[in-house]
C-alpha cells in the first residue's frame, strides 16, 4: 500500500491493511518520511488475527526534511516519488516486483498507479473521502456538470443521488476562489491514472450510508466499491485505541481524559476536535469556549501542540479537559459523550457514525463543507453551525451554543439521536466479522482476486 503521510490518510490505509491481514494477506505500507520533529507512533504490537504485523517502508519526498509550503511539497513528491518508490520496490522485492501482488494507493499519490503499471503490478485505489466527494470531483474534473465560476459563483450543483449542492456545500477545491493549485493538478492526474491503470476503486464508506450516490456513481462513472467503515465498529472503545483499530498516531496520545470521562453522566459530554490539520482562529476558539461555558456542558477539547497552554479553559474549574491529542475512537465510544463538535474530516465523521455519536459540524475547507451537508441532510445525524441561517467562518457563541443544544436536547435531538443509533447498527452490519454485510463481502471479493481464487 502506498500512503500519503498525513494522519487522515494513514488511518484508513492502516485499517484497510488490517482487514486484508485478517484475510491472510501480507501488508506493507510505503510512505514518505514524515515531517521533521514528527514521530510515527506505531502500535506496539499487532493485534491482527494472523499475528502478522503491517510492515512500514519509507521513501524520500526529495526534500531532505526541509519544511515547505504544500504546493512545493506536492511538486517535490510527484517529481521524486515515482523514482524513489520504484527503487524501494526493487530493493524490497528481490526476485521480481510482481511478487507484490497488488498495490493499493490513495488519491494524494496518483503517480503510484503509474509506477505499479510500469512494474506490471495490478493496482487499486482507496478513496478516503465519502463517495459523494468522489462523484463531485469526478464530475468537476471531467467537465460532466456545470459548477460555479467567477461569473456565476452562486450556481447550485445538481448531481444524481445527492441533494442540490449550494456553493457553501461544495468542497473548497472546486470553487472559483480555490487558491491551492496543487490540488487541481492532483485530482486531474488521479482520475487519469485511475482510469488507465486501476482495476478497483475501493471507498471508505458503506452502502446503507450513501446508497443513492453509490448506485449512481457506479452506473455513470468509474465504479466504486465501498469497503467501510474501515474503523472497526466492533472494536470501538475496546482496549488501547491504537491497537484496537489499527491506527497510528503522528502525535503522542494523551489518555488522561478517559478517567475523567468515567466520572461524567451518560451522554452529557461535548467532545471537540478539528482533526490533524485544521486549527481554529482566536475568534473561532473564543466563541466556542464561551458557548461551552454558557451551556455548562462538560467537555473534552483537543487543542494541538503548544496552543493547548493558551486556552483558558485548560484551567477552567473542572468543567472540561483539554488534551493535545486524544484517543479519539475511545472517546467517541465512551458512554459519557453525547455530542461531537468536529471539522467534519471524513475519518472523524465515519468514526462518529460508527460510534453512534451525533455531530455539530463546523467545516473549515476541503471536503468538510460537503461532509457537513451529508451529516445534516443525508445521514440526519447532526447539524452544521450557522449564523442566522448563513454559513460563516466565525460564528458567535450564541449560535455555536444553539447548534450544540439542538443535538444534545433540542426539539430535533431525539430524531438525530435515533438516526445516529440506526446508522451505528448499519455500520456494524456492513463489516461484521463472519457476516455477509456489503462491505465485508466486497473485501472478500477483492482478496479473492488478489490471490487468484
Ligand atoms: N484523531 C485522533 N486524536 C485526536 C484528533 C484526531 O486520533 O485528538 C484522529 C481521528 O480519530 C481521525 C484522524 O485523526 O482518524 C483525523 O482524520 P480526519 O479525516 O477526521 O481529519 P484530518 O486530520 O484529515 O483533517
Amino acid at each position: 500500500m502506498v500512503a500519503f503521510s498525513a494522519q487522515g490518510h494513514l488511518n484508513p490505509m492502516l485499517r484497510l491493511g488490517k482487514r486484508l491481514i485478517s484475510h491472510g494477506l501480507h501488508v506493507t505500507i510505503a510512505t514518505t518520511h514524515l515531517q521533521p520533529g514528527r514521530r510515527l507512533f506505531k502500535p506496539s504490537s499487532s493485534s491482527s488475527a494472523t499475528g502478522h504485523d503491517i510492515d512500514f517502508l519509507f521513501y524520500s519526498d526529495g526534500l531532505d526534511g526541509r519544511k515547505v509550503d504544500i504546493d512545493t511539497f506536492m511538486d517535490s513528491l510527484s517529481q521524486h516519488g515515482p523514482t524513489n518508490l520504484t527503487k524501494l520496490i526493487h530493493q524490497n522485492y528481490h526476485t521480481a516486483p510482481s511478487d507484490a501482488n497488488n498495490r493499493v494507493s490513495n488519491p494524494f499519490v496518483p503517480w503510484a498507479a503509474n509506477v505499479a503499471h510500469d512494474l506490471g503490478i495490478p493496482c487499486a485505489m482507496l478513496w478516503i473521502q465519502p463517495v459523494a466527494l468522489y462523484a463531485v470531483y469526478y464530475r468537476y474534473y471531467r467537465n460532466l456538470n456545470p459548477f460555479p465560476t467567477l461569473t456565476d459563483p452562486d450556481l447550485t450543483v445538481n448531481l444524481p443521488g445527492l441533494p442540490p449542492l449550494r456553493t457553501e456545500d461544495l468542497p473548497s477545491f472546486v470553487l472559483p476562489t480555490n487558491t491551492f493549485g496543487a490540488f487541481s493538478k492532483l485530482f486531474s492526474e488521479m482520475f487519469g491514472a485511475m482510469e488507465k491503470h486501476a482495476s478497483w476503486v475501493l471507498a471508505n464508506s458503506f452502502h446503507a450510508l450513501e446508497a443513492d450516490v453509490i448506485i449512481n456513481s457506479s452506473k455513470d462513472l468509474f465504479p466504486v466499491v465501498p469497503v467501510g467503515p474501515l474503523v472497526d465498529p466492533s472494536l470501538l472503545g475496546k482496549g488501547e485505541e491504537e491497537e484496537a483499530d489499527g491506527a497510528v498516531n503522528l502525535w503522542e496520545v494523551d489518555h488522561s481524559c478517559m478517567e475523567w470521562l468515567d466520572e461524567q453522566a451518560a451522554g452529557s459530554v461535548v467532545y471537540v476536535s478539528f482533526g490533524s490539520l485544521a486549527t481554529l482562529s482566536a475568534d473561532q476558539s473564543a466563541s466556542l469556549e464561551r458557548a461551552l461555558k454558557e451551556g455548562r456542558w462538560p467537555f473534552v477539547w483537543v487543542v494541538k501542540g503548544t496552543e493547548a497552554g493558551e486556552l483558558s479553559t485548560s484551567s477552567g474549574g473542572g468543567q472540561g479537559i483539554v488534551v493535545a491529542w486524544a484517543p479519539q475512537t475511545k472517546v467517541l465510544a465512551h458512554r459519557a459523550v453525547g455530542c461531537f463538535v468536529t471539522h467534519g474530516g471524513w475519518n472523524s465523521t465515519l468514526e462518529a457514525v460508527a460510534a453512534g455519536v451525533p455531530m455539530v459540524v463546523y467545516p473549515q475547507w476541503s471536503d468538510q463543507p460537503t461532509n457537513a451537508k451529508l451529516v445534516e441532510d443525508v445521514f440526519g445525524v447532526g447539524v452544521r453551525v450557522r449564523e442566522n441561517g448563513d454559513v460563516k467562518m466565525v460564528v458567535g457563541s450564541e449560535e455555536m451554543g444553539r447548534a450544540i443544544r439542538e443535538v444534545m436536547d433540542g426539539p430535533k435531538s431525539e430524531q438525530i439521536k435515533g438516526n445516529a443509533r440506526r446508522l451505528k447498527i448499519a455500520a456494524g452490519e456492513a463489516v461484521a466479522a463472519g457476516g455477509e454485510g456489503t462491505s465485508k463481502v466486497s473485501v472478500r471479493k477483492f482478496v479473492d482476486e488478489i490471490v487468484g481464487r
